[in-house]
């Protein structure tokens, strides 16, 4: 069994792909061909926001929405240790100082109280980070950013489709950060990511940073990168945005499946979503005590699992010495040696989902 399943996707979609593909080969606008456009309308229209601007990378992304909002040298941003490093590696290369809060032990989510906490004179932006597909309390978020005159960029890498008291994950503050990596919700057959937005002047400045600060040919207004997404790229997430709202409701219904078969396991940690929000589940993350013994056990019956994340950010040989820690992450220590994920895709079907959900029980049984 496949930790997540790209191959019965594309068997799926493979006539829409394909002829997605091959309307890109005929017409050779590779790089800013008509389906980068018409991708970014579309998944504007999808999240409820006036812009998106599709960029090279999740990563990409992030760092654009830094840039764009002049986060420089000197300035703090404040954020988890708990996730994948470029939430934290783009921070570090525009000169800003990571400023780490604890997260919330049952969603694995940044905890509000905190960030407002940490903030300082320094301070220039927060961003929380939608992890393993649900958003963190972006209402509570937004009210303590607003009273301190601070922007959101929500990293949205994990959690596209998922919504907050019913509103769309990335359309939620300043900047919404996706990736379209292939094994996220939303995927394409490379590296691809998007910004989304409702300010139209944030939107501007992205889309010039987006090509090297250009604000016409040849007039580089302000400094930028490469960072555009290949039109065959947007051309592959368009064919799958298609069966994208099917994909979302599959995944909500498997891990309501998850939920309700585990829940009498008192040896397996299940995972919070809280009642304002629906997640998309990137990953579905359960915690057990001996991690090692029971990924062994799993990997015996034919079930991969992997760890996000083993090892917090405060703890990576790159970051450590240019962090600042706000109070204790003892929330995040303990779910970086508990947590693992498993199997989770939205072709997987229900005998599978039972087969994992038994060799996890006798796992931890044993
Ligand atoms: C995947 C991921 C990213 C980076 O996205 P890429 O498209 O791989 O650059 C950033 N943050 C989180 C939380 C992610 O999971």
């Amino acid at each position: 069994m496949p930790f997540i399943d790209l191959k019965t996707q594309y068997a799926e979609l493979k006539q829409s792909i394909d002829a997605r593909i091959q309307a890109v080969l005929d017409h050779g606008q590779y790089i800013l061909g008509p389906e980068v456009a018409e991708m970014e309308q579309k998944l504007a229209t999808y999240v409820g926001v006036r812009h998106c601007i599709s960029v090279s990378s999740g990563t990409e992304a992030l760092l654009i929405a830094l840039m764009a909002l002049g986060v420089g040298p000197g300035d703090e941003v404040i954020t988890t240790p708990f996730t994948f490093a470029a939430t934290v590696e783009v921070i570090v290369l525009v000169g800003a100082i990571p400023v780490f809060v604890d997260i919330e032990p049952d969603t694995y989510n940044i905890d509000p109280a905190l960030v407002e906490e940490a903030i300082t004179s320094k301070t220039k932006a927060i961003i929380p980070v939608s992890l393993y597909g649900q958003t963190a309390d972006m209402m509570s978020l937004q009210t303590i950013a607003a009273r301190h005159g601070l922007p959101i960029v929500e990293d949205a890498a994990q959690s596209l489709g998922a919504t907050h008291h019913g509103r769309r994950s990335s359309g939620l503050s300043a900047f919404g950060c996706v990736s379209f990596f292939p094994s996220k919700p939303l995927g394409c057959y490379g590296d691809g990511g998007a910004l989304l937005t409702d300010d139209d002047n944030l939107a501007k400045i992205a889309r010039e940073i987006r090509v090297h600060g250009q604000e016409r040919r040849y007039v580089h207004s302000r400094i930028g990168v490469g960072g555009r997404m290949d039109t065959i790229q947007c051309a592959i997430v368009l064919a799958k945005l298609e069966r994208f709202e099917w994909e979302i409701e599959r995944r909500i219904a498997l891990g309501q499946t998850y939920l309700a078969r585990l829940r009498g396991s008192n040896a397996v940690g299940l995972p919070v979503v809280r009642p304002e929000n629906t997640s998309v589940w990137a990953q579905f993350t359960v915690r057990v005590a001996d991690r090692s013994a029971v990924t062994e056990s799993l990997k015996n019956a034919g079930v991969p699992t992997a760890v996000h994340y083993p090892v917090p950010m405060h703890k990576q040989p790159a970051y450590a010495g240019l962090c600042r820690v706000h109070g204790s992450l003892k929330n995040t220590e303990e779910a970086s040696e508990t947590v693992m994920s498993l199997p989770f895709h939205p072709y997987l079907s229900d005998e599978i989902v039972e087969k994992v959900v038994d060799a996890l029980v006798a796992a931890v049984d044993r």
